[in-house]
Order: structure tokens, then sequence, then C-alpha cells
């Protein structure tokens, strides 16, 4: 079942065409990855599957509701509630804990603070970076971070994580790591990931791969179905 359904979509900068009718679809539960040269359109595409970004033309669908037409409020409202992100680096509020960069989707969503924060914990106990809560970013190294990041996309239970370059500044173990908990606890939870990635390691967690060239998706290999999925162990 395609948990979102992106058709045909063009996106242009100035002069350049970023995507030049790319179609994708994010099926509920599945990890999907993303890959292709630098500048093939991966992070547009994710924007644009994500809400962050509206198509030029084509569709992205999710359930009954049309993202690339909807309201920029019910958009950052579906952001706060539905989806996750994760970037390479910088996401995390320098000013805030760990734990309060944690739990600030639940309060955006109005959840009480004890109970957002005691979610956060949770989420850092089981990713081992709660002995850090109440550092700042700044004092983590890049694998604890990602990891925090990671807590904090998963922190509203959302249906879909979009990881763009997660594991990108980190070294392989702590890349591993961070695919690890982001593996285990999306296919624990049922949340659908798409992972942008430019190293084949990193794509060989995901359940099925494509690849962009010239704004364009090329499918690639399915690695498994997602229900044969659900029980391989990473
Ligand atoms: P990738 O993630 O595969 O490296 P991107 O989706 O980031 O590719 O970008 C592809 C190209 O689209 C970039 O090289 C750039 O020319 C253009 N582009 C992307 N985002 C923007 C933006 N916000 N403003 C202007 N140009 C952009
Ligand atoms: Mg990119």
């Amino acid at each position: 079942m395609p948990l979102i359904t992106a058709t045909g979509l063009t996106k242009r900068y100035g002069r350049s065409e970023t995507l030049r009718g790319a179609s994708a679809d994010l099926r509920a539960g599945e990890i999907l990855a993303v890959t292709g040269a630098s500048g093939s359109g991966k992070s547009t595409l994710l924007r644009c599957l994500a809400g962050i970004v509206r198509p030029d033309e084509g569709a992205v669908a999710y359930g009954s509701e049309r993202l690339d037409r909807l309201p920029e409020a019910r958009l950052s409202e579906l952001r706060r509630t539905d989806f996750g992100v994760m970037f390479q680096f910088g996401q995390l509020i320098p000013e805030l804990t760990v734990l309060d960069n944690v739990a600030l989707p639940l309060l955006l969503a109005g959840t009480a603070r004890a109970e957002a924060q005691q979610r956060a914990d949770a989420w850092l106990e089981r990713f081992g970076v709660r002995g850090q809560a109440e550092m700042r970013p700044g004092e983590l190294s890049g694998g604890q971070s990602q990891r925090a990041a990671l807590a904090r996309a998963l922190n509203t239970e959302p249906k879909a994580v979009f990881a763009d370059e997660p594991t990108g500044a980190l070294d392989s173990l702590a890349g591993e790591q961070v695919m690890t908990a982001l593996v285990h606890a999306c296919r624990e939870s049922g949340t659908a990931v798409l992972l942008i990635t430019h190293d084949a390691q990193i794509a060989a967690y995901a359940d099925r791969e494509v690849w962009l060239r010239d704004g364009a998706v090329h499918c690639g290999a399915t690695r498994f179905t997602v229900q044969e999925a659900t029980r391989h162990e990473v």
C-alpha cells in the first residue's frame, strides 16, 4: 500500500529543472533508499514528498490529501504530526538541551511538557544518548547528534521518516549505529523511511532502492517485500 505517491513531479529553480517528471511512491512501513549523483535532485524529491517544497507540476498524494495543493497551515500540521525529518547535520537547535530538542515536536503538537520530556527521555535511552540529555547539541559527537535527531524525528510517532543523508557526515561505525537504531525502531512501529544516501552499504539497509538521474526516477532492485522485510533482522 503506497503511503505517499508522487507522480510526474517537475521542480524548477530559475532556469534549471531539478525534477523532470519524477514519479515515486513510498509504501507503508517500507525502507526506500534513494540514490543518485550529487545534484540529481534527491533532496528536492524528498522535500516534495515530505510537503516541505511544492512541485511546479505533478501530484503528491498522501491518503486522501494532495500535498502539492494543501494550504500551508495543513502542510505544517502534517509535518509536525505525520512526518519526521532527519538531515546530514545541523538539525538540532543549539540553544536547547538535547532533551528539549527531542521533546520539541511534541510540545509544538500540544503535548504537555512532562509527557513530551518523558517520551523524549525514553527515546534517548533507547538510542544510547540518555547520558547526553542535559547537554547542548554542540557537545555531542556526530553519531550522538544523529541518534538524538532520530529520537526527535520519532518522538511524535510519525507515519514516515524522511532522512536526507543521515549518515553522510559520520564514520562507518557511527553510521551503522545510526542505521541500526533507525531500522529497528521503524520496523517495530511500522514507520516508513525514505532514505537518501550515497553509500551502498547504507542503501543495503533498505527494502527497495530507486535512483535519480537528471531529475527523473529510475527503478532499482527490490530486496525484500515489505512483509519479508519485517522479519529481516539487521
Ligand atoms: P541532490 O540532493 O541530489 O544533490 P538537490 O535536490 O539538492 O540534489 O538539488 C539539485 C539541483 O537543484 C541543485 O544542484 C541546484 O541547482 C538546484 N536546487 C535545489 N534546491 C535549490 C534551491 N532551494 N534554490 C535554488 N536551486 C536549488
Ligand atoms: Mg541532497
